[in-house]
């Protein structure tokens, strides 16, 4: 991995400073969702910057379009706080209906991965459980490496979806290089201060936060997310 150019680099702190002082303060519901919302505002703006310069050099935009869920079944390494972030917001803003369903298939989605390892994930076929009807549920809070998936050929997705290879899926490496450097500081941020794992597994990260009493146990330091590190950084 290249080392990060400068403005990479001052990212990264800007992500740290915001999310740093809460984590390591009382871990404030309110403030965690508030921080994750405006990096995700300002991570929002940036595609807008790279979709608008890409625009002009290239003859279309994206095929990505509501439905298209073949990205969807790529194994989600993310924060500890966007985890947090996505179990407060099935808390607020789901019906009860809903987010049984939701944590249905986090259990049975968290059951049968547990069992499977390397290449093997991908022949499960499982989609993120986040997903329902083909759309992602936690949308409007979805996770930065989420958000870098990005594709100009709808049909080269579909194609490597078939071959048991999603990870191999295309993606915009601009788009990663440019919102990145935000979820590098979250998880700089979320190590520091002795809140999690650098890296977590979405589905297991969001089941152990939406556990009775976990969060208000994590606010008061207790190790919630160890039993879901993940080895890897998003790529
Ligand atoms: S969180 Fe949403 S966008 Fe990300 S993999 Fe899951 S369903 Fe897809």
């Amino acid at each position: 991995m290249n080392p990060p150019l400068a403005w990479q680099a001052g990212v990264v702190e800007m992500a740290f400073a915001e999310m740093y002082p809460i984590l390591n303060g009382r871990r404030r519901l309110r403030d965690i969702e508030r921080a994750v919302d405006e990096l995700h505002g300002r991570a929002a703006m940036m595609q807008t910057g790279l979709l608008n310069r890409l625009n002009q050099s290239w003859q279309s935009g994206p095929d990505c379009a509501p439905g298209c869920d073949h990205c969807c079944y790529v194994r989600v390494h993310t924060t500890v706080v966007e985890a947090v972030r996505i179990a407060c917001y099935l808390l607020e803003a789901k019906l009860p209906a809903d987010l049984s369903v939701i944590s249905e298939q986090i259990d049975s989605f968290c059951e049968i991965i547990d069992q499977v390892s390397g290449a093997a994930y991908f022949e499960t076929r499982l989609p993120c459980p986040m997903l329902v009807e083909r759309l992602c549920s936690v949308h409007p809070v979805r996770p930065i490496p989420c958000q870098t998936y990005m594709s100009w050929n709808v049909k080269a997705c579909y194609d490597h979806f078939i071959s048991n290879m999603p990870s191999q899926i295309p993606k915009l490496d601009a788009m990663g290089q440019a919102i990145g450097p935000l979820a590098a500081g979250l998880s700089r941020a979320v190590v520091e201060s002795n809140a999690g794992p650098a890296w977590v597994s979405l589905p297991h990260a969001v089941r152990a936060a939406l556990f009775p009493g976990a969060l208000k146990e994590w606010q008061s330091g207790h190790d919630l997310f160890r039993s879901c590190e993940a080895p890897l950084s998003p790529g």
